[in-house]
């Protein structure tokens, strides 16, 4: 029905208006148009109006499925929307998530992350903020990528050709004679294409042009995250397609977050008179809110408290985000003055020392004890010899070993050979 009269013009215009590009439009502009697009309808960003992205976002993609297809395009260019369908070998549209994911490389991790072909892929390395992970941002990147350009310095990978030579294998078999009657067959290198099976045909030269590509970052994108555009890479003259660009998201260190996953830790540091008496902060956190804390229990060692939600995006989720963990850091002073500790231990209603008749021990630091006769006591060489033991850092592996600066004079903390008292 499709091929019947004369070519239908009026429909082979929907597509490109869709994507909002020329019918002459280039792939690499039919793609950017389409990724544009694709990030501002898919369903999973437009949770208010879902109905609507999901046909916009169908729309875009069946547009986009035609016109990145060199032969589908050129049906459409011709005889329209519906030819151009059909004339994909049945099957019916791919479905928009495949292409989505295909494009935008989000089904990473499982396995299929890397390129899809076997041409080495051009590799790009970018360093974003923690705050730009956080709320997703739109790269620049430059990429020096190996092109054919013609006479007039354009872009034109149709100069390159399979080497007539050859035929593309990049290997001849030519005869060489060894003696009356006697050949033998032997395997050289292509001498016009030097092996590479391609040529350039006259007045083509082999370059590299810099490109400039946007690359969308999705809120909540990890380190490492492994961005692939296919097609973006180096031509290859083998395959006479262009290869991939894998673009690998760097995280830069931040001074005050830190990333576990999709959470966010906070290092906090408290004084130790603020941790028994009530601790007040602002954290400012990586979109510029501002994060009023107030803590009225008393603060311990290794404490941790849980804001929720108010971690990391979590990528196609535009609902739930990761926690915040706040990881207390009680600070103590190095030294108290008399007078301080007299009034500290007047307000605590703590007696005078009734032992004033006693030599009291030494107490040594065992990790600066040099003369370490017996095995670390916290191996179990002194039964009882740290109470309770040192706390083992944060549940489930939080940073953070051993504390230090545990308030002096535990009882019992004293390695044997301490020269003191006996009661
Ligand atoms: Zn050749």
């Amino acid at each position: 029905m499709f091929f019947g009269g004369q070519p239908n013009k009026s429909d082979n215009t929907k597509f490109y208006t869709l994507l909002g590009v020329q019918q002459d439009a280039d792939p690499a502009t039919i793609k950017k148009a389409y990724r544009k697009l694709a990030m501002k309808w898919h369903p999973d960003k437009n949770p208010d109006n879902k109905e609507d992205a999901e046909k916009k976002f169908k729309e875009i993609s069946d547009a986009y499925s035609i016109l990145s297809d060199p032969e589908k395009r050129k049906v459409y260019d011709q005889y329209g929307e519906d030819a151009a369908k059909e004339g994909g070998g049945g099957g019916g549209m791919p479905n928009p998530n495949d292409i989505f994911e295909n494009i935008f490389g989000m089904n990473f991790g499982g396995g299929e992350g890397g390129p899809r072909h076997n041409i080495r892929p051009l590799v790009e390395v970018v360093e974003l903020t923690l705050e730009e992970f956080y709320t997703g941002k739109t790269v620049e990147v430059e990429v020096k990528k190996e092109k054919v350009f013609n006479k007039r310095g354009r872009v034109d990978p149709k100069g390159m050709t399979v080497c007539p030579d050859c035929g593309g294998k990049g290997k001849r078999q030519v005869l060489r004679q060894l003696g009356p009657g006697m050949v033998q067959q032997m395997q050289i290198a292509c001498e016009k294409c030097q092996g590479s099976g391609h040529s350039l045909k006259p007045g083509f030269r082999l370059g590299t042009e810099t490109q400039k590509l946007e690359v969308e970052v999705p809120p909540g994108s990890k380190h490492e995250h492994q961005i692939i555009m296919e097609g973006q890479g180096n031509y290859d003259s083998k395959s006479d397609s262009y290869g991939d660009l894998v673009i690998i998201l760097q995280e830069k260190p931040h001074d005050v977050f830190k990333r576990r996953g999709h959470d966010l830790i906070v290092h906090q540091k408290v004084d130790i008179m603020e941790a028994l008496t009530g601790f007040e902060t602002v954290i400012k956190h990586l979109d510029g809110r501002e994060l009023y804390l107030k803590v009225d229990e008393i603060i311990k060692p290794e404490m941790v408290r849980q804001i929720r939600y108010e971690g990391m995006p979590i990528p196609d989720n535009n609902i739930i985000k990761g926690h915040l963990f706040i990881a207390f850091e009680l600070e103590f002073p190095t030294s108290l003055k008399t007078s301080q500790k007299t009034k500290i231990r007047e307000l605590f209603g703590l007696a005078d020392s009734k032992h004033d008749d006693l030599t009291p021990c030494i107490l040594v630091d065992p990790e600066e004890d040099n003369q370490d006769s017996d095995p670390d006591p916290r191996m179990g060489g002194i039964p009882g010899g740290f109470p309770g033991g040192f706390p083992g850092g944060f549940p489930g592996g939080f940073p953070g070993g051993m504390p230090r600066g545990m308030p002096g004079g535990m009882p019992g903390e004293g390695p044997e050979g301490v020269q003191c008292a006996q009661q």
